[in-house]
């Protein structure tokens, strides 16, 4: 396309909301025949909430919610939001005031799994299966029931082990976008294709993309794995965009022809990103692509 012409595509994209970060950008859109979309915040809308709470034996309701506050303290991740806020009315109903709980220290962020550090002198993970496994913490068939059964509502178990031994878990839902089938099944008329790649486990991805009706689903990748998925498509042939909010979704923005950022999602991937969808609504990833198509087509 002529300076002139990505100039004009450019400003009508920023005027709806899609900012298109140069003319390769542009270039690039009208071929994608593949759209790769994260899970959490991407097709869902990113604000998780609790809905139930179990507690196993030998625990309190005060010592896991006390752990869970401050383990999850200094984490971004909106589960830790959610999570937090469940904890710390379940404290006030839990009559007892609260004591003064340490704060978190050798906090540690392990992507795609969880959080974990030392609260006084207790070890407390807080996650899903992947981070209880890589911590040695066993998982007996009792706990197991809880996370399949969750999970396959859609829901995300989040584990809390304090000690090396699982003391509850969190039912987290997060609802899908509003527009995200009707996106879906748009971009499958365009001849375009859809795959979720995601950091959540293989059931509760699955629920989800059956939601909005995605056939291809690759659950529990971490950030770099979801670049490779990317790069895995573009060596078959594939011209991919990837739509994502996270940090843990930079590489694969980075990774795919088009890299394309939900507005409300980390900084770092809309440093990553190509173009960055500001009314954080899914349509405009079709809007992009048909702003790309209509301008190259007018050149040629
Ligand atoms: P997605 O790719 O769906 O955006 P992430 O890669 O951010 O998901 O996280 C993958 C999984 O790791 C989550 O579904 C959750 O089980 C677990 N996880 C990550 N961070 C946290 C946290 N701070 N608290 C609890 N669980 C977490
Ligand atoms: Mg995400």
């Amino acid at each position: 396309a002529t300076p002139t012409a990505v100039m004009v595509a450019t400003g009508k994209g920023a005027s709806q909301g899609v900012l298109i970060k140069g003319g390769n950008a542009l270039e690039k859109a009208h071929k994608v025949n593949t759209v790769v979309f994260d899970k959490t915040g991407t097709l869902t809308v990113g604000r998780p909430v609790v809905v139930s709470a179990m507690l196993f034996p030998r625990f309190s309701m005060e010592e896991l919610c006390d752990m869970t506050i401050a383990a999850e303290a200094n984490s971004e991740h909106p589960l830790a939001k959610a999570v937090i806020e469940h904890a710390k009315k379940l404290r006030q109903k839990h009559g007892s005031p609260p004591e003064h709980v340490p704060d978190v220290v050798d906090f540690e962020v392990h992507a795609g799994a969880g959080v974990g550090g030392k609260v006084g002198d207790r070890m407390v993970l807080v996650g899903n299966k992947r981070l209880m496994r890589a911590f040695n913490v066993p998982i007996g068939p009792e706990i197991e029931d809880c996370i399949s059964e969750t999970e396959q509502l859609a829901r995300t178990c989040v584990l809390v082990a304090i000690d090396g031994r699982v003391a509850g878990a969190f039912a987290v839902t997060d609802p899908v976008k509003p527009e995200a089938e009707r996106v879906i099944s748009y971009l499958h008329s365009m001849g375009i294709s859809s795959i979720m790649v995601t950091g959540d486990n293989w059931a509760t991805a699955s629920a989800i993309a059956k939601q909005v009706g995605i056939h291809k689903v690759f659950a529990e990748t971490d950030p770099l794995g979801k670049a490779d998925k990317i790069k895995d498509l573009q060596m078959k042939g594939a011209t991919v965009a990837m739509v994502g909010d996270g940090i843990n979704d930079s590489p694969a923005l980075v990774a795919a022809d088009v890299g394309m950022a939900i507005g409300a999602g980390t900084d770092v991937a809309i440093e990553a990103a190509d173009i960055v969808l500001i009314k954080n609504n899914l349509e405009d990833v079709i809007t992009a692509i048909d702003l790309s198509r209509k301008t190259i087509h007018r050149i040629r």
